[in-house]
């Protein structure tokens, strides 16, 4: 899997809790996932799987394990969903049902699917039949990318694999005039088709790439590529298959997109930390973050502030949240039960996430605890404090290591 984890999730989650008020059954995949244009298949499968877990807390779907279903795979509308885990669900408690059986109830549902995966490091996206995996690691050769999938894994005269490759020019290529680097690229554009059992010249795509189509026979089965030059890439795009091979492969190759390219650049962190931004919070606290927070609805608190640090890497992308909750009173003036049971409450929950140690603040507080951990592949970093009037959450979460420095700006600058 490697770098395909998006940090997505945590956005996805921000996203969810936005539309929190509506009612679940009104909303779809979109509602979580955002409205972009194109979304990769870890982001859809979290879609699915959160959508359905607001279904199942607002009672109107059963209890289940999305994956196990495959929710994302035999998604159709939210009230298709529904139906389709309550019926299963059903089935699967009121007779000991096979898997045989199982697999007929979900048979009406498939549909033919598109998953569309984005390189913007590399400035295109296509659009396949299946989901793509990162299988660089299964294979020799300096690839930039390499990615694969197969549809009708199971069915040895349908089956098809699909793969997206991207190599680079060599590093030399910098110091070549214009002309010769245009002969190189002819030269390797050539090379890459000497294996194949024919090959013709080609422009590719709407933006007229360089390059060729390839024909070949690989283990007994009919192989069809496209190799072509884009900037200082070279993009393959291959399907093997003995059924239908050339409409999947037309299919394949006309889901090829150009996309802004996203240049991965270092110096992002540097401005990150450089940045700050005031923001204000309730009752004239103020919080210090390298990015704007906005209020957000979030149902679990009375006020939530939400911001993201976007990086050209979304794995690098970071999430600052101030959630507060409203005491209905002064703390020190409930009765002591009272006060017992919200520092309780609060203790509990710092355990439940995991080792907690006391916190010092520049701002008055009644307690005040740091925890860290790491839920759903995302890690945390929480500062939790107990105010006179307020408990706040102060949340860093981010798919990479969060380092302390970072999270000691935030909430040691939260102040009145
Ligand atoms: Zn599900």
């Amino acid at each position: 899997m490697k770098k395909s984890m998006k940090i997505y999730v945590i956005i996805i989650a921000v996203l969810t809790l936005v539309a929190s008020c509506k009612d679940p059954r009104e909303k779809t995949v979109w509602d979580y996932i955002g409205d972009d244009q194109t979304v990769s298949m870890e982001r859809f499968e979290d879609g699915i799987e959160e959508m359905h877990k607001d279904l199942i807390k607002h009672g109107y779907m059963k209890n289940h394990d999305c994956r196990e279903m495959e929710c994302a795979k035999y998604h159709t509308t939210t009230n298709g969903d529904i139906e389709r885990i309550n019926s299963l669900m059903a089935d699967n408690s009121n007779t000991n049902k096979n898997h045989s059986s199982y697999s007929t109830v979900k048979e009406p549902f498939i549909q033919e699917k598109k998953f569309v995966k984005e390189f913007p490091e590399h400035g295109f996206s296509i659009e396949t039949p299946c989901p793509l995996k990162d299988v660089s690691n299964q294979s020799d050769g300096d690839f930039l990318v390499n990615y694969a999938g197969t549809t009708d894994e199971n069915d040895d005269k349908k089956i098809a694999f699909y793969q997206v490759m991207v190599t680079r020019l060599p590093v030399g290529y910098n110091n070549l005039s214009a002309s010769e680097r245009e002969k190189m690229i002819d030269r390797l554009l050539e090379e890459a088709t000497y294996k194949s059992e024919s090959a013709k010249p080609i422009r590719f795509s709407y933006d007229n790439y360089k390059g060729y189509e390839m024909t070949s026979h690989h283990n007994g089965y009919k192989q069809k590529g496209v190799i072509f030059s884009k900037e200082n890439l070279f993009i393959c795009l291959t399907v093997i298959s003995n059924d239908k091979l050339d409409e999947k492969f037309n299919k394949f190759t006309n889901g090829f997109k150009t996309i802004k390219t996203i240049k991965s650049d270092n110096n992002t962190k540097e401005t990150e930390k450089s940045s700050g931004i005031t923001n204000s919070l309730v009752y004239g606290y103020k919080i210090n973050a390298p990015c704007k927070l906005l209020k957000d609805q979030d149902y679990r608190y009375d006020y939530a502030y939400k911001g993201v640090v976007e990086t050209a890497n979304p794995d690098n992308a970071v999430v600052y949240m101030a959630l507060i909750v409203d005491l209905p009173m002064k703390f020190s003036e409930m009765i002591e039960s009272d006060k017992a049971q919200i520092k309780s409450n609060l203790m509990e929950y710092l355990k439940s996430k995991g080792k907690y140690e006391k916190a010092t603040l520049n701002t008055t507080n009644i307690f005040a605890y740091n925890v860290s951990f790491r839920e759903d592949g995302i890690n945390y970093k929480e500062c939790m404090i107990l105010t006179e009037k307020l408990v706040f959450e102060l949340i860093v979460a981010a798919k990479q290591n969060i380092d302390n420095k970072s999270f000691e700006d935030f909430y040691k600058s939260l102040s009145k």
